[in-house]
């Protein structure tokens, strides 16, 4: 019934976070009848997304001439206070808030066992070497040590059970550990909280 093209723009559309066969189809009929020149404004956007890259100090996306996004490369931002959050989304509303003035990591959304995946073992692992370089030795330490790492992970169980693994991987890199403040609303998804709510919750963290 379909012509090859639509056939294909389902499977690849269907694959898509929250798009199933039913809405592909809707929305290849949706692009046929907007006209060609719509068309390929919206493939043009796609399309430009392949310049957008990975930052290879905190992992957010950028799209720089050198490796490093606006946060890393921001000199006015506190090294050694760090937020780790699982999505760039996080990231995203945390940075509306203007209430935190440090760097961040992006971990990528931990399974719900409270495991690190390869990926995230290695993004960890460039955030302890960054931390190594650029904060001082505590007293009794033996390499540089934040001054506090904040694990922004949801406020719900498994983030709960995440933050812990993480804290566990991280303990010799930072004198303080905190949470976000409680408050975050909606199963305390922090990509859902409203700005003067993470505010809070960036103020009140312990
Ligand atoms: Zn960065």
């Amino acid at each position: 019934l379909f012509p090859d093209q639509i056939k294909k723009f389902i499977e690849i559309f269907s694959k898509l976070p929250s798009i199933g066969p039913r809405q592909a189809t809707r929305l290849a009929f949706y692009f046929i009848s907007i006209g060609k020149n719509n068309l390929e404004e919206i493939s043009n956007a796609v399309e430009n997304l392949k310049n957008i890259q990975i930052c290879s100090n905190c992992f957010f996306i950028h799209s720089n001439q050198d490796n490093l996004c606006n946060i890393c490369s921001d000199k006015n931002r506190r090294k050694d206070l760090v937020m780790i959050v699982e999505k760039e989304t996080d990231l995203i509303s945390v940075e509306r808030t203007k209430k935190f003035n440090g760097r961040d990591l992006v971990l990528g959304e931990m399974a719900k066992g409270g495991i690190l995946d390869s990926v995230q073992k290695l993004r960890i692992g460039q955030l302890k070497n960054f931390i190594q370089k650029t904060c001082p030795e505590p007293a009794k330490g033996t390499h540089g040590a934040a001054e506090e790492i904040i694990i922004a992970t949801n406020l719900t169980t498994y983030g709960d059970l995440n933050a812990l693994v993480i804290r566990k991987e991280l303990s010799d890199f930072s004198k303080k550990f905190s949470r976000l403040g409680r408050g975050i609303p909606t199963g305390g998804e922090i990509e859902f909280a409203d700005e003067e709510t993470l505010e809070q919750a960036i103020e009140r963290r312990s």
